[in-house]
């Protein structure tokens, strides 16, 4: 849309040719000045010129906001139905008479709508109220945009003389001043609603700091009051912000540019306060000096919130060091700072509570929170200024310490940390307490080339140190590495070993202490490995770390059954005992799928029904430790398939005795350490406790180890029930404990 004059080239014609009299022109200014309603000047304004103009009918329409349509403005003489039907319509270059007026921004003049071709569309609708001719004239704003049409229609065909023309132009311009004082007084009032009613301070000065204007959020903001107000003085408001940030603000300003950031504001008060700021710099039209507009928002509620997000997401609430992420970020800086030579590079101590898991079992997690927070403040004495401590989660922590690498150093740090954290623990609860660490310590650039290998390091180290009798440190060395890729190999070399079938059972015969009849033997597996036998303890323990302890029982499981059902085929009554490792019954559903696959694998060898009464499994003291319903649910169950449940290695645990009558247990096999040395007093009174405790609770037991007569008397005299050791059987394979079972008639 073209606005082809504007006001200003327009207005001087108009007053030279004033068709409308003083006092008309009076009437209407005093409803402008009255602030009379837009719809009753437009109203009046129309009358004015039908007065005038006897037979005309005056209509006022308005542009839309978007400048594409007409809405009804004031059209008093005019026919309802007609003012409806063109509410709305959209203007172009051939609609009507107004909606091309608007269109083009001209006086559009048609003397006959019958004929005229903008009017094709609207034709009937006009003629079917008597409108025959419209003259209509756009009505411009201040800024010569279009605001709207002012028009006159008739009820005859008819051409506009000149002082029609200057009629319809001054009604024009009368309605433009209606609209635009309409417009702007809305939006002052809308203005000043926005600033008096807006959370944020609002301050205008000019370039000397004399408020011009505040509102109310100012006030409430700096907790002053009008009467205190005098001056604004931003470098005392914002006097504790950084100084460089001040600086830059000024710099900006001075030199005419706005400026945004977050200060540090001073409340009347002298409160601090956190604020967002924002300063607009402008110049009044006959200024020469510039005006600032402070804009400023108090954030401080904002800010402590972020700072206690942010101290979140870095900080171990409990101890509140360091957590994993940004105590690994913090390594991240240290490599970084020794990869660029501004240090020498840097230690880093891994560090795990030994006992922690059974202190939070027996005290409960809070008396375990409150250790792990006064072992945290123990092992701060001991640090540096420097130095960096975070907690890696549970019981674990670790130490950055910069710029230090000897040895020495280290060692001395790490013996205090030994020393203070192993002292006794004095708990809220008046309950004593004490704990032990272990710590691998590796060196960055020595031991590793990045944070991944460094934590490795350190891993392995640790690992070594809890191995060798916990309450001591190691630090990281070549071997270890070595022992971990051959740990890694060997993972490798299990998993082709249960694809390849490379693992075989050997079974060494178990004897009753009485006639030494072999009543039983127990399955011990064996892989056959590069032409040699390896032993379990070598590749158990690392079957169990990669999970494949469950294939692996699975299948020993399957052979000894097998076997006892060949034993059993040749007349042979001999029991079974099969090792399971801890490893399976360290969950619900493992425990659960150890019972099925027994029960299944039963089913499927022997589908008459299998000898389960003939089977024992053998379980370790460590797990009877944690006691767990579930356990002794999973226990019963077997047992109530006929299956026999040993203890092994008993006594090697650190558990007490008292726990054995809690689950069904039926054997109990004392480790061969307490009868290596037949001499040792205390072990011989153990052993006789033992078995003492074993006959109370009406349980069997099993010695093994036994190697030689002096160690067989000493089991004898024990009155043991059954015995197990080189002395009468080494481990046999399969075909040769045949052959042995064979020759001894007893067992048949
Ligand atoms: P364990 O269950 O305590 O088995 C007894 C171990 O003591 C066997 O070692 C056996 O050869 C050895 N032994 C028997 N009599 C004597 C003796 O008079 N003197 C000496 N010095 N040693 C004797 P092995 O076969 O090397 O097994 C070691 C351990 O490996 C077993 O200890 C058991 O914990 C584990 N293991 C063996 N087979 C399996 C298995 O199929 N599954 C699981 N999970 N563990 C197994
Ligand atoms: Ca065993
Ligand atoms: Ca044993």
């Amino acid at each position: 849309m073209n606005a082809h004059s504007t006001k200003n080239e327009y207005l001087p014609s108009l007053i030279k040719t004033s068709a409308i009299s003083a006092k008309r022109y009076a009437t209407i200014l005093t409803m402008l000045l009255s602030e009379s309603s837009l719809k009753s000047v437009l109203h009046a304004i129309v009358r004015l010129i039908e007065e005038k103009n006897f037979g005309s009918k005056g209509s006022i329409l308005l542009l839309s906001a978007d400048g594409k349509r007409l809405l009804k403005g004031a059209a008093p003489s005019i026919a309802d139905s007609y003012n409806s039907a063109i509410h709305g319509i959209e203007i172009g270059p051939k609609v009507g008479s107004c909606g091309a007026a608007a269109f083009l921004g001209q006086r559009v003049i048609v003397e006959d709508i019958a004929t005229h071709e903008n009017w094709t569309l609207f034709r009937e609708l006009s003629l079917a109220v008597g409108l025959k001719s419209c003259w209509s004239e756009p009505i411009f704003g201040a800024e010569g945009d279009v605001l709207g049409t002012f028009a006159m229609y008739y009820d005859e065909v008819k051409s506009p003389r000149a002082d029609d023309l200057a009629l319809i132009s001054e009604a024009a311009l009368l309605a433009g001043l209606a609209i635009e004082r309409d417009r702007s007084s809305r939006f002052q009032r809308l203005c000043g609603g926005i600033f008096s009613q807006m959370p944020l301070a609002l301050l205008i000065t000019d370039a000397k700091g004399t408020v011009l204007d505040a509102n109310p959020s100012f006030f409430d903001i700096m907790r002053s009051s009008k009467s205190e107000l005098a001056a604004f003085e931003p470098h005392h408001v914002f006097g504790q912000s950084p100084s460089i940030d001040l600086a830059r603000l000024f710099e900006q300003i001075k030199s005419g540019h706005g400026w945004q950031g977050e200060l540090i504001g001073r409340r009347a008060d002298n409160e601090s306060f956190n604020a967002d700021v924002n300063v607009t710099v402008f110049k009044e039209a006959d200024d020469s000096e510039y005006s600032y507009a402070w804009i400023f928002a108090d954030i401080t509620e904002r800010k402590t919130a972020a700072d206690i997000i942010h101290h979140q997401a870095k900080f171990d609430p409990l101890t509140e060091l360091a957590n994993r992420p940004h105590l690994f970020e913090k390594i991240e800086q240290q490599i970084n700072l020794s990869k660029l030579g501004s240090s020498a590079g840097f230690s880093f101590i891994l560090m795990d509570l030994d006992n922690f898991k059974q202190i939070n079992d027996s005290l409960g997690h809070e008396l375990g929170d409150q250790v792990l927070t006064q072992v945290a403040d123990r092992i701060k004495s001991c640090l540096g200024e420097q130095d960096i401590l975070g907690r890696l989660g549970g019981d674990e922590f670790a130490l950055i310490i910069p710029d230090e690498v000897r040895p020495e150093v280290i060692s001395n740090i790490a013996m205090q940390l030994n020393e203070v954290v192993s002292k006794e623990y004095q708990l809220h609860s008046h309950q004593r307490v004490f704990t032990q660490l272990s710590a691998g310590i590796a060196c960055f650039p020595q031991d590793a080339g990045n944070l991944e290998q460094l934590l490795n390091c350190a891993d392995q180290a640790l690992f070594s140190a809890k191995k060798s009798g916990r309450n001591q440190f190691h630090f990281f060395t070549e071997q270890m590495q070595l022992d971990a890729e051959r740990t890694a190999e060997l993972y490798n070399a299990l998993k082709l070993a249960l694809d390849n079938n490379a693992f075989e059972l050997h079974y060494q015969p178990i004897v009753c202490a009485k006639q030494h009849k072999i009543l039983h033997v127990e399955a011990l597996v064996r892989w056959r490995h590069e032409g040699k036998l390896v032993r379990p303890d070598e590749f158990i323990p690392a079957a169990e770390a990669s999970g494949l302890i469950i294939e692996l029982g699975r299948w020993v499981r399957f052979e000894a059954m097998k076997t006892l059902l060949e034993l059993e085929a040749l007349g042979l009554d001999i029991g079974m005992s099969i090792n399971v490792s801890t490893f399976e019954f360290c969950s619900h559903d493992l425990q659960g799928s150890l019972i099925s696959s027994i029960v299944d694998m039963g089913n499927e060898i022997c589908p008459n029904g299998f000898p389960f009464h003939k089977l024992t499994l053998e379980i370790t003291e460590s797990l009877l430790m944690n006691e767990q319903v579930h356990l002794i649910k999973s226990l019963s169950q077997l047992q109530e398939l006929g299956i026999r449940i040993a203890i092994d290695d008993f006594g090697t645990g650190y558990s007490s005795l008292s726990y054995l009558s809690d689950f069904p247990v039926e054997i109990i096999k004392i480790d061969k350490s307490f009868i290596r040395d037949v001499n040792d007093k205390k072990q011989a009174t153990l052993v006789t406790a033992i078995v003492a405790l074993s006959r109370a609770l009406n349980l069997k037991v099993t010695v093994e180890g036994v190697e030689s007569h002096l160690q067989l008397a000493f089991v004898n005299e024990k009155e043991v029930d059954f015995i197990q050791g080189y002395f009468f059987h080494k481990p046999l394979e399969k075909q040769t404990l045949f052959e042995v079972l064979a020759q001894s008639p007893d067992t048949n």
